[in-house]
């Protein structure tokens, strides 16, 4: 049997500001074993990077988690040491934008050699695991990528140096924050494949508005306003959607990202996508209501809206 590697619930995220406190998220909660691969999905504010920002424990300092728990390998989570004894090493986060994450200032080889260094990789080892995490990523010229700083990197480059650099570790899970930002249809494909191969025992959440990565993985999440809406088989949730949120964001699907469908009610619902869902019913103002069959998952009025 495989290992649980993490199981999260939110709980209630809450932001306090001076105009007066808000939720950011609600009853997220789901598990990855290894060798899983997650999928979040959703428009911009509908809580991915929330959620990965709070079970990496570096939620921003106005904001606190309520009743939600992080448990990684068995062990709960909870102090600021707890999570930065393992960010880097067994835990590691892959950015959106490869080129902006890494040091502009340090040639490839320095930054591989620093991830290497926090590992514990003795000097002499350091240039030959360098060059293997390259080639391991699919670069040829390894000394040339070694000698380059960010700017003389393509967008795409610059991004499996960031997966080269994840490789200095011994992940067990990888959160992956829009990591097909700005990268060709190639470099996209070839992305899953490549962190299946690098992390075949890791657990894997990818966080994306990418309707064909997320086809990719095992499961999604579907997330609006901060509440889960539809969760599933990634292929059963994607080709026949049980709620009409899902439906609305496959349908906004264009090139580069999610058009927002039309707001239609001005006054606001139980369900987050009610100003905005064409399915609309007067229950869903004081109500949502969770459905399951299954595996799956989803947060309706009623088993059948779509
Ligand atoms: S609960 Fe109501 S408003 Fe929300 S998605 Fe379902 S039908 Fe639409």
């Amino acid at each position: 049997m495989s290992e649980t590697i993490l199981t999260y619930s939110s709980g209630s995220l809450r932001a306090s500001a001076a105009g007066g406190e808000a939720v950011l998220l609600r009853n997220v909660s789901f598990s990855l074993r290894e060798g899983e691969t997650l999928a979040l999905i959703g428009e911009t504010g509908s809580g991915k990077t929330m959620t990965a920002l709070s079970l990496m424990g570096l939620l921003p300092r106005n904001v606190r988690m309520e009743g939600g728990s992080v448990e990684f390998c068995g062990k709960t989570l909870k102090s600021e040491k707890d999570f930065s004894a393992l960010l880097g090493r067994k835990i590691v986060y892959i950015p959106q934008n490869g080129l902006e994450f890494l040091n502009p200032a340090r040639r490839i080889r320095r930054q591989l050699f620093d991830a290497l260094e926090r590992m514990g990789t003795p000097r002499s080892e350091r240039e030959a695991q360098a060059r293997e995490k390259l080639a391991l990523v699919g670069f040829e010229d390894v000394d040339t990528v070694l000698g380059s700083y960010p700017f003389q990197l393509s967008g795409g480059m610059a991004q499996r140096v960031t997966i080269a650099l994840s490789a200095c570790s011994e992940a067990k899970l990888i959160l992956a924050d829009e990591p097909t930002n700005g990268l060709d249809e190639k470099a996209r494909g070839e992305f899953m494949v490549l962190l299946s191969r690098l992390f075949p025992k890791a657990a894997r959440l990818i966080i994306t508005h990418d309707m064909t990565l997320a086809s990719l993985c095992e499961r999604c999440m579907v997330l609006c306003g901060g509440h889960p809406m539809e969760y599933g088989e990634s292929t059963a949730v994607l080709s026949k959607p049980m709620q009409p949120y899902t439906e609305a964001l496959i349908a906004a699907l264009v090139q580069n990202g999610l058009r927002e469908t039309p707001v239609l009610r001005s006054e606001k619902g139980a369900c987050p996508f009610y100003a905005r869902c064409p399915k609309a019913a007067e229950s869903c103002k004081t109500k949502l209501t969770h459905h399951s069959v299954g595996e799956r998952e989803w947060w309706c009025r009623d088993a059948s809206a779509c």
